[in-house]
C-alpha cells in the first residue's frame, strides 16, 4: 500500500479511504463505531520508504465536483463532496465554518488564521464545482479578518453553544428552519468546515491529497496543544508524543464535551473529522447514572428545538422508538448535546437520541431492501 491511494472493500465499491502513509496492511477486521455505527478497521505497519500515489497529479489546476468526489472525499474536515455532486437543488448555499462545532475546540478558528491562502484557493474551487453557489464564511463573533477573503460575504456566529451547528446557523442567519424530515442539504445548505476548503484548495494547488490533520488536544489539566497529525494515526501516539499518560478509567473525549464521544483504546484513530481529543483525569470523570428522570423541565427549557425531551426520554429507555418518533419529535432534534449536559440526574439523553435515530434509520433501509426484494 502506498500513500494516497484509494482503499476500497472490493471492486467498484464507490465507498472509499485514502491510505495516509506507505507500509504493508496487516489486518482488516469489522469494526464498532460509536452510536451503533459499524464499519471496517485496516491496520498499516508503516514502512520508512515512503512512495506517494500519483493519481490525483492530473487533476492538478483542473478541478471537478467528479474529481474530488473521487479523491476527496476523505481529506482533513471531511467535505461533504458525494451530497453537493448528489444534490438536485440549483440554488445552493456553501457555508465555510469557521467556528468550532463544539466546546473546547479551536480546529476550525486556527484554519481560519493559518490556512488563508489555501482557504481562498478552495473557495474559488468550490465556486466552480458547485455551480455558482452562495458562498458564505461563517466567522466566530470573536473574529475579525476584514479584507482578508474578498468578495466572500461573512457572517459571525455567537460563541454561545450551540450556534454554530448547522440547523442554528440556517435558522439565525438565513431565516431558514429545516424540517424534521429533510437535511440541511436537502433544503440547499452545504456546509464545509474551514480545515476542509483549505485542503480542497492545497489539493487541487499540489497535486496531491491532503493526509494530516490539525486536531486540538486537551489534557488532564485543561491545557490546549493545536497538532497536526496523519489521519489513521492512533491517539496513543499522540499522546506518547504530547508526554500525556493515560491510566486505566480515564475519560477520552474526541469531538467535545458536548456532542463528542468516548475513546475506549488508545489504538483510537484520528479521522478525517477529528477536531478535538480530550483527555480527563479518572478522578474527575463525571459518570452518567441510572437515576430516574425527576421531571425537573430542565432539559426541556433548554431544548433550541423545542423536543418535549422529559417525555422523549421515557420511550427511549423503555427502547420504544417509533413512538419516539412519531410522538415526541425525536427526528427534531439538532443533537446538541445540551439536554445531558443539564439534566440533573445524568441521564445520557443525547446518546440515547444518536442510538434511536441510527436504528431507526437501519430499520428503514432493512425495510427498503425487502420491499425491494419482494418487488
Ligand atoms: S440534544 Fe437535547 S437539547 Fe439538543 S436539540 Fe436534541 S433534544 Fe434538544
Ligand atoms: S433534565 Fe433530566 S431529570 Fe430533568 S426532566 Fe429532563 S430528563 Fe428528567
Amino acid at each position: 500500500m502506498i500513500t494516497g491511494k484509494k482503499i476500497t472493500l472490493y471492486d467498484g465499491d464507490e465507498n472509499y479511504v485514502i491510505s495516509p502513509v506507505t507500509g504493508t496492511i496487516t489486518s482488516i477486521l469489522p469494526y464498532s463505531g460509536n452510536f451503533g455505527q459499524k464499519g471496517t478497521s485496516i491496520c498499516i505497519d508503516t514502512s520508512t520508504n515512503e512512495e506517494i500515489d500519483k493519481h490525483f497529479e492530473e487533476y492538478k489546476n483542473a478541478s471537478s465536483i467528479q474529481s474530488a468526489d473521487d479523491f476527496l472525499q476523505c481529506i482533513p474536515g471531511m467535505p461533504p463532496l458525494k451530497l453537493l455532486l448528489q444534490s438536485t437543488i440549483q440554488a445552493k448555499t456553501v457555508v465555510i465554518c469557521g467556528a468550532d462545532l463544539d466546546l473546547l475546540s479551536t480546529t476550525r478558528q486556527y484554519a481560519v488564521t493559518s490556512m488563508i491562502d489555501s482557504i481562498i484557493k478552495g473557495i474559488s474551487v468550490l465556486t466552480k464545482i458547485s455551480g455558482g453557489s452562495k458562498i458564505v464564511l461563517a466567522l466566530p463573533e470573536t473574529m475579525s479578518m476584514p479584507g482578508k477573503f474578498p468578495n466572500v460575504k461573512t457572517i459571525s456566529i455567537s460563541s454561545k453553544h450551540p450556534a454554530a451547528l448547522p440547523h442554528m446557523i440556517t435558522k439565525q442567519h438565513f431565516n431558514t428552519i429545516i424540517p424534521e424530515d429533510k437535511t440541511c442539504e436537502e433544503m440547499g445548505f452545504f456546509f464545509f468546515s474551514a480545515e476542509s476548503v483549505a485542503a480542497i484548495g492545497d489539493a487541487y494547488t499540489n497535486g496531491q491529497i491532503p493526509l494530516s490533520k490539525i486536531v486540538t488536544v486537551v489534557n488532564k489539566n485543561g491545557n490546549k496543544e493545536m497538532i497536526s497529525a496523519k489521519i489513521g494515526t492512533p491517539i496513543g501516539e499522540i499522546f506518547k508524543g504530547l508526554k500525556i499518560f493515560a491510566n486505566e478509567k480515564d475519560k477520552i473525549i474526541i469531538n467535545g464535551p458536548m456532542t463528542g464521544y468516548c475513546a475506549y483504546t488508545l489504538e483510537q484513530p484520528i479521522m478525517p473529522d477529528t477536531d478535538s481529543i480530550i483527555i480527563q483525569d479518572r478522578d474527575k470523570v463525571i459518570s452518567s447514572s441510572d437515576y430516574a428522570c425527576t421531571n425537573c423541565g430542565k432539559c426541556i427549557r433548554i431544548c433550541p428545538a423545542n423536543v418535549p425531551v422529559n417525555l422523549l426520554v421515557r420511550f427511549l429507555e423503555a427502547n420504544e422508538l417509533e413512538e419516539a418518533a412519531d410522538q415526541y419529535d425525536l427526528h427534531s432534534c439538532i443533537e446538541c448535546g445540551l439536554c445531558s449536559y443539564v439534566c440533573i440526574s445524568k441521564i445520557p439523553i443525547f446518546q440515547y437520541i444518536k442510538i434511536a435515530k441510527f436504528e431507526l434509520a437501519l430499520m428503514d433501509s432493512e425495510n427498503a431492501m425487502e420491499e425491494e426484494n419482494n418487488d
